[in-house]
């Protein structure tokens, strides 16, 4: 294990680490009272010295199962305050009543925690949800009803659109913005006790019309809205707007540094203000959070937004949120994803302040990267045809199998030793037989005559770990289409004994024995879109769906890979990473998921 200082140490720098670092040198958030859990300036003041040295969260919002965005987010938050001495909150947005299911709710828990991260710190729970800040909200809104900062607009949502302005326009003043605070007060309090229908008032922030920042022109803060809430019931039907909720979360939580994606840079502005009024209020604790943005992640190939993910899901164009080509963390996980290969993903993908695509290549190196040192290898045919020994009884005895030894690991001797046998059939991939080679080809030909008129020897390869054989031809069917590859085994030439090189070979090919083969559903997943941007060219996603994104085979695998329990990774050699399915995987079954390849295809 590496101590936190030699995680720091070890990690490039990037603009957020910077700011921490600089607050941290200068005592910016030394002298925060920790109030024990959430809560309002007082409730902070009664408490010690905060703990934590930095606060940061991920606040999801419960509408639909996390994906690979969301894992930068959790990597940089939980990351940040590890290295920091600090803690991280998960914190459930679910402000907005309409969209939020419990289903979801456990999901991300889940995928939080297998990524590696917790948020408990010192007997801290540190796992909050917003919608228990709603009487905190309430309280809020009055404050800035009281102190003259917000006013119950009546206007129409047309009439507030056409007085907003825009760009090169200012806005104009509602005509309801001069009421006085009692006036306001009551009709806010009508809203609350259900007076008022859904959409015929909201309550405004007032601060400027005229703000070059369209967000500062007197935002709506809290809407009238009849819906039943996971956490509250119908005790509201009134909601606060994100704009509003999310500042006071942070605040309620003493968090110090609140990290976001780009789009909500225009926002920190009202972010601030909010904030700064309710500090002069008294209401949260000084200093409060401050906004931070960074670029959001944008995948090749690959969807970021749950919406357009449920779509998927829900128009059953993939079998699931955790189908193994879904970028979701359930997903990415079925499909043989590691928490270590997406933290190192987050790690060299870093952060930054613009916005760019990443490449698709990167995740799945990132992955190879952390497989290849601790997969256990094995032997599979994923496209099998019969490969018959024309000798093997002569030569080795008729009925006789032979015992054949490979490492687990290459690089990793104290791993062990996998058995297999080979016997006068085994199973070879039917695109290592070529009848008439193209040039180049080192794997199994006959004699023959190239198009020069040249004479062409049979040739010799290894059956990896096993003998050298010499091709002799193909039988096939009366189509013409080969049904056995006919070899003769070189004697005295097995893998490990002496001598076994004394003839060289240009090819190694591998197999299995027909004698001792599981037979093995293999599910080869492509990229699911043809598109690298899946909507470029204004195009719906849906349109640009990979008709070929999963082909599934009848493979065979070694014996080593019987009775192998589900979610285990494995490179087969010369094919990939391979992991036996989460979900079909067992009582019988044997069902492997192509992880990815060996290299990198993505290019090409
Ligand atoms: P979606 O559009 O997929 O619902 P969201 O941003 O609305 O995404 P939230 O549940 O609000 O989803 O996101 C929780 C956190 O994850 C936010 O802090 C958000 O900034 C971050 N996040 C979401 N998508 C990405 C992404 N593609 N890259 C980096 N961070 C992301
Ligand atoms: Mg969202």
């Amino acid at each position: 294990m590496t101590s936190p200082a030699d995680k720091e140490i070890s990690k490039p720098s990037n603009f957020l680490r910077q700011i921490i670092e600089h607050d941290l040198a200068h005592g910016t958030y030394a002298d925060r009272k920790w109030g024990g859990s959430p809560g309002d300036a007082a409730h902070h003041a009664a408490g010690q010295t905060d703990p934590a040295k930095v606060r940061l969260r991920f606040p999801p919002e419960p509408n639909g199962y996390l994906h690979i965005g969301h894992a930068k987010s959790i990597c940089l938050n939980f990351g940040l305050a590890r290295d920091y001495g600090g803690v991280c909150h998960l914190r459930f947005d679910d402000t907005n009543p309409e969209k939020e299911d419990t289903e979801y709710v456990d999901s991300i828990i889940d995928a939080v925690k297998w990524l590696g991260f917790g948020w408990e710190n010192k007997g801290e729970t540190n796992l909050y949800q917003a919608s228990d800040y709603f009487d905190f909200m309430y309280r809020a809104a009055e404050y800035l009803i009281e102190a003259g900062h917000a006013y119950v607009d009546e206007q129409t949502v047309e009439q507030m659109r056409l007085s907003r302005g825009d760009f090169a326009h200012p806005g104009t003043n509602s005509p309801f913005r001069s009421r006085t605070p009692e006036q306001n007060l009551a009709r806010f309090r009508e809203m609350r006790d259900g007076l008022h229908e859904d959409g015929s008032m909201v309550l405004r922030a007032k601060i400027d019309m005229a703000s070059p920042n369209i967000n500062l022109r007197d935002p709506a803060i809290y809407r009238i809205r009849r819906a039943t809430h996971h956490n509250t019931g119908d005790k509201w039907c009134i909601y606060p707007m994100y704009t509003f909720a999310h500042p006071i979360e942070d605040a309620l939580e003493q968090i110090t540094h609140s990290l976001c994606t780009l789009e909500f840079e225009d926002q920190r502005p009202f972010y601030d203000w909010l904030l700064d009024r309710l500090c002069e209020g008294g209401l949260v604790a000084t200093p409060h959070p401050h906004q931070y943005e960074f670029a959001r992640l944008n995948l090749t190939y690959v969807l970021t937004s749950k919406r357009k993910l449920a779509q998927l899901v829900y128009d059953h164009k993939v079998s699931g949120w955790d189908d193994p080509r879904m970028p979701t963390i359930v997903g990415l996980r079925r499909r043989g994803y590691t928490p270590e290969a997406i933290q190192l993903f987050a790690e060299r993908i870093g952060v930054t302040k613009s916005d760019s695509w990443i490449d698709y290549s990167t995740l799945e190196g990132a992955l190879r990267d952390t497989l290849d040192p601790i997969a256990p290898r094995a032997m599979a045919v994923l496209d099998p045809i019969k490969l018959v020994l024309t000798n093997w009884d002569e030569v080795m005895g008729a009925g006789k199998l032979d015992d054949c030894n490979a490492p687990v690991h290459p690089h990793h001797p104290e791993q062990g030793t996998r058995h297999f046998k080979i016997g006068k059939e085994v199973w070879i991939e039917r695109t290592d037989y070529e009848e008439t080679p193209p040039k180049g080809f080192f794997r199994l030909f006959p004699a023959h005559t190239n198009a020069g008129g040249q004479a062409i020897a049979a040739s010799k390869v290894r059956l990896k770990y096993g003998h050298v054989i010499e091709c002799v031809g193909a039988t096939k069917d009366a189509s013409g289409q080969v049904t056995e590859v006919l070899a003769k085994l070189v004697p005295d030439t097995k893998s490990g004994t002496p001598g076994a090189d004394s003839i060289k070979v240009k090819g190694v090919i591998t197999w299995v024995g027909v004698n001792d083969a599981v037979q093995a559903e293999v599910r080869l997943y492509d990229r699911l879109f043809t598109e690298a941007h899946p909507e470029a060219n204004g195009k719906d996603f849906l349109e640009n769906l990979n008709p070929n994104s999963l082909s599934v085979v009848t493979a065979y695998v070694e014996p080593s890979m019987a009775n192998v329990a589900a979610g285990q990774r494995f490179q087969f050699e010369r094919h990939g990473y391979f992991v036996t399915d989460l979900v079909d995987h067992g009582a019988g079954k044997t069902v492997f998921n192509r992880v990815t390849g060996m290299k990198d295809s993505w290019g090409k």
